[in-house]
């Protein structure tokens, strides 16, 4: 089954791993040393992220390559518009075809550089565009993402009525830009139900584990974390196995609140490593029957 029909026919939440494609060979071993890691708890799909320049689209395509000798989960390949023309885009899904993956996530992407996004003429402008492009292209199941706190370059409401676009061109589901703030998530599925937005919306989970993290996501707008969340870390932060243990504490209780009001799947954002997604897989409250604890 596709990731939309997986969700679909869930009797529990779906749980899935996210990988970036090393830029060298050590990267490579240390990709596949996760990917056996985790393959045992057998996770609902996979996918690998990617960089529009020229060097790293290429990663993506030969990492989903070794994830695919490597695990029999299904493998979702992610896609961004950012930096090419049209052509290269459709050569890009033509190549997840032939790698048999037909899951994409379909994304906007950002400036390599940072700045302000500037759509090319020859170009697609937005997800939605991709959305259309890809389902017209063939079968794929195509996914999207949705921003708790907002996305940069937007507000909350015209976010929930992008997101509806992005429904209404064939995504199927939705997942989310990291969060440390529940409530953030709960009305974001709110303000899209209330449109008539009725896909499923997966939650994405940063495990939170070394300090540095608190400054890298506070520069982030939207992965903001609730003050008494941040000031429980910032107790600790000098202490890095108490951190640890703090911030992992801290997310399985964010994973267990967003699970009890009714989130469809957690979707991991693992770094490539492999310990902190699995301890707290195996601390959940409504843990996966195929997690052993
Ligand atoms: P879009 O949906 O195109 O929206 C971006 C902005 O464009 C909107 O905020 C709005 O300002 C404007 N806009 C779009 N449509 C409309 C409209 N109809 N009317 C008015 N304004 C509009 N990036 C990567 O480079 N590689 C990855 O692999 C990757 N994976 C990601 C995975 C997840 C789960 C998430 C949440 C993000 C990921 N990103 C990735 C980051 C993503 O590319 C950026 O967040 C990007 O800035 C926005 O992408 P989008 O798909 O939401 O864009």
């Amino acid at each position: 089954p596709s990731i939309a029909e997986r969700l679909a026919q869930r009797d529990a939440p779906t749980f899935s791993f996210e990988y970036f494609p090393p830029a060298d060979d050590a990267g490579i071993q240390q990709l596949i040393g996760t990917v056996d890691q985790l393959s045992p708890l057998r996770p609902d799909w996979v996918s690998v992220t990617y960089g529009a320049t020229g060097a790293s689209r290429y990663r993506t395509f030969s990492a989903v390559g070794a994830i695919r000798g490597q695990t029999a989960a299904r493998t979702m390949g992610h896609l961004t518009v950012a930096g090419q023309d049209e052509g290269e885009i459709r050569r890009a899904i033509e190549a997840y075809e032939r790698l048999g993956v037909t899951q994409i996530l379909a994304l906007r992407g950002d400036p390599p550089g940072g700045g302000a996004y500037e759509p090319r003429s020859d170009g697609l402008a937005t997800a939605t565009d991709l959305v259309r492009l890809i389902r017209s292209m063939g079968d794929f199941s195509v996914g999207v993402a949705a921003f708790p706190a907002g996305h940069p370059e937007s507000d909350l409401d015209l976010d929930a009525r992008i997101l509806l676009d992005k429904q209404e061109a064939g995504a199927e589901f939705a997942v989310t830009q990291l969060f440390f703030d529940a409530e953030a998530y709960f009305a974001l599925v709110e303000r899209f139900r209330a449109l008539g937005g009725t896909i499923p919306i997966v939650a994405g989970i940063m495990p939170v584990t070394v300090p540095s993290q608190i400054e890298r996501f506070a520069t982030m707008s939207g992965a903001r974390m609730p003050a008494a969340f941040e000031a429980k870390l910032r107790a600790v932060a000098d202490d890095r196995d108490r951190f640890r243990a703090v911030g992992l504490e801290l997310m399985t209780a964010l994973c267990d609140d967003v699970l009890a009001g009714g989130a469809p799947g957690l979707q991991f954002f693992t770094l490539n490593r492999s310990k902190a997604t699995q301890e707290i897989l195996a601390r959940l409250r409504e843990m996966p029957a195929r997690v052993p604890a």
